[in-house]
């Protein structure tokens, strides 16, 4: 046999991989790595069991642990230098506490601050998160720090114990 009839061949009974052969996910164009996907799909494959993309709420709810005294999520995920957790969506990355306010709750409207009323700032309980402006959270920070979080009457820390 001569060589080109021997790759051909080899290539037939699928030995050798076809050079053009692409990943089986829908929509995928990466070049096809391994059990019929390409390198990250594979990966999704053995980590998740399926090579879909984890919905928003799958990746939310694997990314915070529960505190019972507390009641706080906190976010394990990414938190960053000033305390709130993030998470990417749509390759934006968002607030974990804002995402969260529009799982459970549905949109911020335009110009309003998902703010805490535990004062944890990685917390994502939606049961923890309120609406409010910047003037709101302004003084929300002055009237904690002047306090020293010892709390008057209007301070949100005081609906909660
Ligand atoms: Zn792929
Ligand atoms: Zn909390």
């Amino acid at each position: 046999m001569c060589d080109i009839l021997k790759l051909k061949s080899l290539l037939d009974a699928g030995v050798m991989s076809k050079p053009k052969r692409m990943c089986e996910v829908e929509g995928c164009e990466k070049k096809h790595y391994i059990n019929g996907y390409c390198k990250p799909h594979n990966y999704r494959v053995k980590r998740y069991g399926n090579p879909y993309s984890p919905t928003l709420k799958e990746r939310f709810d694997r990314s915070y642990i529960p505190v019972p005294e507390s009641g706080c999520w906190l976010w394990t995920a990414h938190v960053g230098k000033t305390g709130y957790g993030s998470i990417c969506y749509k390759k934006k990355r968002t607030g974990s506490h804002r995402m969260s306010w529009m799982i459970h709750n549905g949109d911020i409207p335009e110009g309003l601050l998902v703010l805490h009323q535990c004062d944890t700032r990685s917390c994502v309980n939606p049961d923890h998160l309120f609406l409010g402006t910047y003037k709101d959270n302004a003084q929300d920070c002055i009237k904690k720090g002047r306090d020293n979080r010892l709390c008057g009457e209007d301070n949100h820390n005081s609906k909660l114990t």
